[in-house]
């Protein structure tokens, strides 16, 4: 997920699109036994300004696991919307993502988003009903008679 702004520099432009597809590592993923469905995609565009890149555009990413309620398969889809600055200058804000030699690298951004944007559950259906806490009964598929 490399971008050479030099390049872009030296066509005369200071703006382009991107998209790249990437594996990422299933440990990233802090739900138990889920894994990425799919590379993660990332597009968007960079402008350049005077020592800074600003890099804009959107990560997507698909994450199969188990459903907190019911553990029964469960899909999570998230678009994750990000507009980051990089930096080359050594006194840079820390805030700023450091980049060298005219490489903009967005693996470090798209790792850290991936990271924060990712749920603590996940659900098989928004309505899911979950296990009867008594019989252990998927209250989906079938109705018990624990709670009556
Ligand atoms: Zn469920
Ligand atoms: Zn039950």
């Amino acid at each position: 997920m490399v971008i050479d702004v030099k390049k872009l520099k030296y066509s005369g432009k200071d703006e382009c699109s991107f998209h790249f597809d990437a594996e990422f590592d299933d440990a990233l993923i802090t739900l138990p036994d889920a894994k990425f469905l799919s590379p993660v995609s990332v597009t968007g565009t960079v402008t350049i300004g005077g020592n800074t890149v600003l890099a804009e555009g959107e990560i997507e990413y698909s994450v199969g696991g188990q459903c907190s309620r019911c553990l029964d398969s469960a899909i999570f889809h998230n678009i994750v919307a990000f507009s980051e600055e990089f930096s080359d200058r050594k006194d840079a804000d820390p805030d700023v993502y450091p980049y060298a030699k005219g490489l903009v690298d967005l693996s470090d951004m798209v790792r850290e988003k991936i990271i924060f944007s990712m749920p603590f559950a996940i659900y098989c259906r928004d309505d899911c009903k979950g296990l009867c806490p008594v019989c252990g009964a998927n209250l989906n598929k079938s109705q018990c008679d624990c709670n009556k």
